[in-house]
């Protein structure tokens, strides 16, 4: 059976840097749940950052592959640099992956770890550029689909072209 890596925000877990989920209500997402697909996995926790966190942007919006290639850091609002649990994160997300044979994640849109078209611009003021999270940069890198939770119907429709390949 084709697992799928999700991120634990969305399955329910209070694992955000406030404190909080972000539960998503998706029927396809309950299924696969049921169906026991879903591998849920917090970067950043396993990456060693409590809950909660301060918040934590990449500097200059640069995104999760420089970050990956050591060009950009993942900085708090008060310049404190968390690259290197961001990276941690990334890699055991990377190594539970290969080790379930994982081929497709859901992750959470806009996180500097999870984000798979947008992400935060680096200055803390809310706003959003195209962009991927560290995470996302490196299951993308070895192969793994990623898809926000707003496209899990697309999601849907890779799972259905792996199982019959
Ligand atoms: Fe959710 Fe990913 Fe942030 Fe963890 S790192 S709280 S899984 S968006």
């Amino acid at each position: 059976m084709e697992r799928i890596l999700v991120s634990a925000c969305l399955m329910g877990r209070k694992v955000r840097y406030d404190g909080a989920a972000k539960t998503s209500g998706d029927a396809l997402l309950a299924t696969w749940r049921q169906e026991g697909r879903l591998v849920p996995f917090c970067p950043e926790v396993e990456g060693g950052l409590p809950v909660p966190r301060p918040a934590a942007e990449i500097e200059g919006g640069a995104g999760g592959s420089a970050v990956l290639a050591g060009a950009a850091r993942v900085l708090t609002a008060d310049g404190t640099d968390v690259t290197q649990a961001f990276l941690t994160g990334a890699r055991s997300a990377l190594a539970v992956a290969r080790s379930l044979g994982v081929r497709m994640a859901i992750l959470k849109e806009g996180s500097p770890s999870c984000g798979s078209l947008t992400i935060y611009d680096g200055t803390f003021r809310g706003r959003r550029l195209p962009g991927i999270g560290v995470t996302t940069a490196l299951l993308e890198l070895h192969g793994v689909a990623v898809f926000t939770e707003d496209h899990i119907p697309d999601a849907g429709v890779r799972l259905r072209e792996l199982e019959e390949a």
